[in-house]
């Protein structure tokens, strides 16, 4: 019951009853759809079963059904999420009194398990899925790694293989998130690699290439169906992945009802846009029907900036062009962006359902430069306990920047933001800011155009 009067605890939970039984697909609300995904070749929408030689049938079904509001939980993934979930909802009053702000801040804090991210969430029902289907085994990418362990996990759960391309950089920086991914039984091969036609492709273009998101999505993808028995598995972006994701916003929103307390201002970090997509989809679900309004504001690398200066138009999901064309804010699918230290935001790309809501004025957008980021991680850290990972702290840095604007006007906003994951695979990033040798690259609009010009060019796709 909404109780208005009742002093708020540091953390929120609910009981098991409470939990949400149903995901709520966004889409359902949404006025503009977001584009169908097309056929590079034909550039006709894709149908159910040109999809389903890459995906699940399940998770196909998901990916196309903008009509459902609500699809239910299977009992075995609610069980699942019973073990590490609901996630709490911290009210942050360390770090409302250390900046001094009239403003309310809580934040939702997905890095508990074993993952260390929110990502856990859709891996489990891509697995059930999978599993429930009796197919064999699964194929991904990772970037930062956060991905291919809670696929890992949930693979080791239901009892199906998992091959990981994890992008070459990564896996040189972070060898023990690989031992995690082995030890729940993963096989994981650095890409770009030549254990593929894509990879020995790539390799031969750029040599000495770290590699990055797109070509393992591209490595991921030729194996899932070239194998058979395998069907190939990604960690955001996907419609499918923003409806599971949801149980984050969900249980947010059903932690604030408790008390009575309507947030202002949503934040999240977007690197494909799973973690925001999923927390905000019930606020935003609200505001499409026009019961009630939020300031909704994703936050991206200045490095990877798709949102704020990327173009809206079809593109591929991956660098080798073999994925389906997406309609979504893009940096072009060759774009590579400077190796900074936030692994899971290095995306060329954002979801098509952000993307038409950014598009459509119903969210807000904007950039922020890493050593700002994880200046705010580390006040974060020092007050809240918590070691964020660089993604989540790109919400933090400006959850404080905004709480800052309430100390000069006195208002006392009520600012919810997504902490997505723990940073203690990052530490070669905090060694680096702790030594002062953070840089903070910003492309170039000719950078860019490097990007752009790789965007496929036919009619109706002009940038
Ligand atoms: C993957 C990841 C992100 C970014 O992915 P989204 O799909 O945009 O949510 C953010 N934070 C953490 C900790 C991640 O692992």
């Amino acid at each position: 019951m909404a109780n208005q009067n009742r002093e708020i605890p540091y953390k929120i939970y609910l009981e098991e009853q409470e939990m949400p039984r149903q995901w709520y697909n966004v889409r359902a609300d949404m006025k503009n759809k977001p584009a169908p995904l097309l056929n590079p070749g034909t550039h006709q929408p894709m149908t159910a079963q040109e999809l389903s030689a890459v995906f699940c049938d399940e998770l196909v079904a998901q990916e196309l059904d903008n009509e459902h509001r609500y699809i239910d939980i299977p009992q075995e993934i609610q069980d699942f999420y019973k073990m590490y979930r609901p996630s709490p909802l911290v009210r942050a009053y360390c770090l409302e009194k250390k900046l001094g702000t009239p403003a309310k801040i809580y934040y939702k804090f997905e890095g508990n398990n074993t993952s260390g991210s929110h990502k856990l969430n859709s891996a489990i029902a891509q697995a059930y899925y999978a599993k429930k289907q009796g197919l064999k085994g699964v194929t991904t990418e990772t970037g930062a790694g956060q991905w291919g362990t809670a696929l890992s996990m949930a693979c080791a759960y239901m009892g199906l293989d998992c091959k990981v391309y994890m992008v070459k950089c990564s896996y040189e920086q972070k060898p023990f998130r690989r031992e995690v991914m082995r030890t729940y039984g993963a096989d994981v091969t650095p890409s770009p690699s030549e254990t593929t036609q894509v990879g020995r492709k790539i390799l031969a273009e750029h040599p000495g290439t770290t590699g990055s998101l797109g070509c393992a999505i591209s490595e991921a993808v030729e194996v899932a169906v070239g194998t058979e028995g395998y069907r190939y598995v990604l960690g955001s972006v996907l419609n499918q992945v923003l409806l599971h994701q949801s149980i984050i916003g969900l249980e947010t929103k059903a932690a604030l009802d408790k008390y009575g307390v309507k947030p202002d201002i949503i934040i999240g970090c977007a690197g494909g846009g799973s973690n925001l997509g999923g927390l905000v989809a019930p606020f935003m679900g609200e505001k499409l029907r026009g019961e009630k309004d939020y300031r909704i504001i994703a936050v991206e690398p200045a490095s990877c900036p798709s949102l704020t200066r990327g173009k809206f138009v079809y593109d591929f999901c991956d660098t080798g062009m073999v994925t389906p064309l997406a309609k979504m804010y893009t940096l072009g699918s060759n774009f590579i962006p400077s190796p900074n230290h936030a692994g899971g935001l290095r995306y060329h790309g954002m979801s098509a359902i952000l993307s038409q809501l950014y598009h459509d004025g119903l969210m807000e957008a904007t950039s922020v430069e890493q050593t700002s980021v994880f200046e705010a991680a580390e006040m974060f850290a020092r007050v809240e306990g918590i070691l964020p990972a660089p993604e989540s702290s790109h919400a933090i840095r400006v959850a404080i920047d905004e709480a800052m604007k309430c100390k000069e006007t006195g208002e006392e906003k009520t600012i919810v933001f997504g902490l997505t994951g723990t940073g203690y695979f990052d530490l070669v990033a905090y060694e680096k800011y702790n030594n002062g040798e953070m840089d903070d690259y910003i492309p170039t609009d000719e950078d860019l155009a490097v990007g752009f010009a790789g965007i496929p060019k036919f009619e109706g796709n002009e940038i």
